[in-house]
Order: structure tokens, then sequence, then C-alpha cells
């Protein structure tokens, strides 16, 4: 028997932001096609235990009728996805508000690009997927890999890190991430994840203070490098930030490097809106369109009336249209690009405005300022962060076999990427969320004393 629903009927239905987890059918709307980068019209899509189907021998389908107006995306990947708030030197994983505020804004899957509480995310991500509390799908990364990681020892032996490695890969992580790492531990690190198939990602440095300049990361073989396109045009001789913002997009000398990663088919994380957030840049990507202060508990909004921008504030300006020109620049040349967000609340220090989940939308919008198409952009952050990650049998696009994740916005994003922000349901396994439902119950809960 067939039960059909128009959405804000169903979401009625529901009065919780969780409607059930059946045998879906989405009709009508318009549907991203992760291969011709474009929308075609919905000839209905079938969720079957969790997974996309083809909807042959049921007739038992749960209904959802869309209207002409709503956009459906597969599920969107956030491939530097933290959970992490630190205040006075001290850093948690928060489970509360940002696993709700992920989904909400249509991120079905989350690389924590580092725990800082690894236990309390394995934890996190069993109750998520018992369906006890909403959130998103977390491909662990285990914990950081070098000084990031409070147990993190310098003197650390092949076999400590070989062994942490496998200790990880065994419970489940899908990928690492190193961070403060130096070179001999970085190579073993890639050998050993590339053992268990895993990928390795980076946020490296210039060379500066025994880090990884990421040239030297590439030839050690790691699959992705997070922030800095690197090479040896930053200077090892200060910091990469520092070298970074003197310089030139249209520098001949970067033509290597882009060529080094496109040779080895690394993939470039650029997070390019963080920078732009944090450097206060006046633009409307950064706006504050979803009043993200009444997701803080009255703690957080006190410390964050208080911090003032300092000098780091200055220089992300400085380094932002850097960022712009050499990320065009890549793009135009063929590189490959990941999506994520890179966006810890760090109550030390003054971050600008941005929530982790509602930031992916900011992120895109600034790829596409630069001039890199809508459909592009929609593309990186589904299909190909999937491809970049190794999992895109299981996720990036509304195919059959893969994760039932989708999401459904209002109006064609390729006209205005501004529009992935109207996000208003979001499809997990199967399961329909209701993405005011999940704010609602986000709101006056984000800080580190939750
Ligand atoms: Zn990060």
């Amino acid at each position: 028997m067939k039960k059909h629903y128009s959405l804000a009927a169903l979401l009625l239905v529901l009065g919780s932001f969780q409607a059930f987890s059946q045998n879906l059918l989405i009709k009508g709307g318009w549907v991203f096609d992760t291969f011709s980068k474009s929308f075609r019209e919905n000839s209905g899509i079938y969720i079957e235990d969790g997974l996309f189907g083809e909807g042959e021998g049921r007739s038992d389908w749960e209904v959802i009728n869309l209207s002409d107006e709503d956009y459906l995306l597969p599920g969107l990947i956030d491939l530097h996805a933290h959970y992490r708030v630190s205040y006075e030197g001290k850093a948690f994983d928060d489970t509360v508000a940002m696993p709700k505020i992920f989904l909400a804004n249509g991120i079905t899957s989350t690389f924590p690009a580092g725990e800082i509480e690894p236990e309390k995310i394995w934890d996190l991500q069993q109750k998520i997927d018992a369906g006890n509390i909403p959130g998103p799908r977390i491909l662990h990364s285990g914990p950081y890999f070098g000084t990031a990681a409070p147990d993190w020892n310098l003197g650390f032996t092949e076999q400590d890190i070989r062994d942490r490695v496998d200790y990880w890969a065994d419970r489940g992580a899908f990928g690492f991430k190193a961070k403060g790492i130096i070179k001999e531990h970085l190579a073993i690190l890639i050998d050993q994840a590339h053992k268990h198939n895993l990928t390795v990602t980076g946020h490296l440095d210039s060379g500066f203070r025994n880090s990884v300049n990421p040239q030297d990361a590439i030839k050690m073989g790691i699959d992705r490098v997070e922030h800095f396109l690197g090479g040896d045009l930053l200077v090892a001789t200060t910091s990469a930030y520092n070298s970074l913002k003197d310089l030139y997009p249209t520098d001949p000398r970067l033509e290597e490097i882009i060529q080094l990663y496109i040779k080895n088919g690394v993939y470039f994380d650029a997070t390019l809106g963080t920078y732009g957030a944090i450097g206060l840049i006046d633009s409307p990507i950064f706006e504050d369109w979803a009043e993200e202060d009444q997701y803080f508990i009255p703690f957080t909004k006190n410390v964050l009336s208080k911090v003032k921008p300092s000098a780091f504030n200055e220089l992300c300006a400085l380094i932002y249209p850097v960022k712009q020109g050499i990320l065009k620049r890549y793009y135009d040349a063929g590189g490959l690009i990941t999506v994520g967000t890179d966006r810890p609340l760090l109550l030390d220090n003054y971050l600008g405005g941005g929530i982790g989940g509602f930031f992916i939308h900011r992120e895109m919008a600034a790829m596409v300022e630069i001039g890199i198409p809508a459909g592009d952009v929609l593309y990186f952050a589904t299909q190909q962060n999937a491809e970049a990650f190794g999992i895109d049998d299981r996720v990036g696009s509304i195919s059959p076999g893969k994760w039932g994740d989708l999401m459904i916005i209002k109006g064609n994003p390729l006209e205005d990427i501004n529009r992935t922000r109207s996000v208003h349901t979001v499809v997990k396994a199967g399961k329909v969320f209701d993405s005011k439902a999940l704010l609602g119950a986000a709101k006056g809960k984000l800080g580190p004393e939750n």
C-alpha cells in the first residue's frame, strides 16, 4: 500500500525532526546528476533499507511529493568537519549541537579531521547509527597524527606509529589526518594507512621548525592536502601563514607545484572561506543569514562578545586574496579540489562568524565567487569528495546501491549558489529529517560547558 504525503504534511505528521526509516519514494522536483553536473526532472527516487534502489518488486512505499521549486542533491560531505570547541587552551569535541547543525545543513557525512576526544566521537557515532541522536555519518579520523594530538610524543618509534594506525584502522577509522608531524613520522603514517587502504591528509606547513612542506609530502605519497598548496615557494624560514601572504598567485614557479598535485592525483582542500571569515572580509558570503548567535550557550556568547580581532585576523585578510588566486589557478590547470569547512569553535581567538554546519554554504559560495562554476562546486562537495576519500562506492551521488543520503533545497543553486542555504529537508539512510526542527533542537546548546 502506498502512503502519499506532501512534504509539509509529512513533517506535520512527524512533529519532530525525524520521520521514519521505511521505504521511501520521492517524487517531483529536480535532481542533481553528478555526471552532467546539472539538474534533471525527478522521475522518482527510491530508497530501500537505507540505500538508493531501483524500486522493483515492492509496493509498500512511503511517497513524498515535492514541488517544482524543490531541488534534490546528494547529501553534502564535509571533509574538514571539526566538532571541536576550545577555551583557555582546553579542547573538547561537541556532541550535542554540532551534529544537529551539520545534518540540518544537508551535510550527511563528516570527516572530523582530527578528533580531540576520539572515544567520545566513537560513542557519538554509535548513538547516531542506532538512531538515538540525530546527526551525520561520522567518517572517523581517529586522533590527529602529530603534535596536535594531546598524547603525541616526538619520540614515537616507527612501531609506535604503525601500531597507532592499526589500532584506529581496526576500530573503523575511514582515514587519517596529520598535523604538526615531522617527515619521518609522516612517511610511516602514509605507508601504514595505505596498507589498510585508508587515505591520509595533512595540515602541513612551510618546512619551518621541522614541519613538512606539501611538496615533500606528495613525494611521500600523501593523498590530500589541507589549507596550503605549499611547495618550495613557501620559504621555510617562517610559518606557512606568514610566507603565504607574500606569494603572488601569478608566480610562474607555482606551476611546478600545481603539476605535482595533478601528476600524483593529490586532492587539495583549500578551506578558502574560513580565511575570509577570519580576515573579516566584507562580503555577502560571510553574512550571518542564520542568526548563528542563537545556537550558543550564554557562556559562549559572553566570551565571544569580549574577544577582539588580533594580528591573526589581519594576516588572514592578506592571505584570503592570495588563496583565492591560487585556488582559481589550480582549478584552471585541472587540479583536484575537495570541500571542507575547518570551523572549530575556538573561543580563545576571534575567528569571525560561522559555525561549521552553516559554513559549507559559505565555502561553496566562496569557490563560485572566484569563477568556479556552481555545477563543479556541487560536484566537488559530493561525488568528488567521496572519490578523494575512497568511498565513492557508498556515497557521493544518488545512485542505486549507495547510501540513501540527500538534501532538498528551494530553487536552482546553479543560478545562485546561495540557494544551498535553503535546505529544508535532509534524508540520511532513508530517514527524513526536518532542518528547522534539527536547528531548533540545537539552539542555545553550543559551547564548552554543554
Ligand atoms: Zn582544521
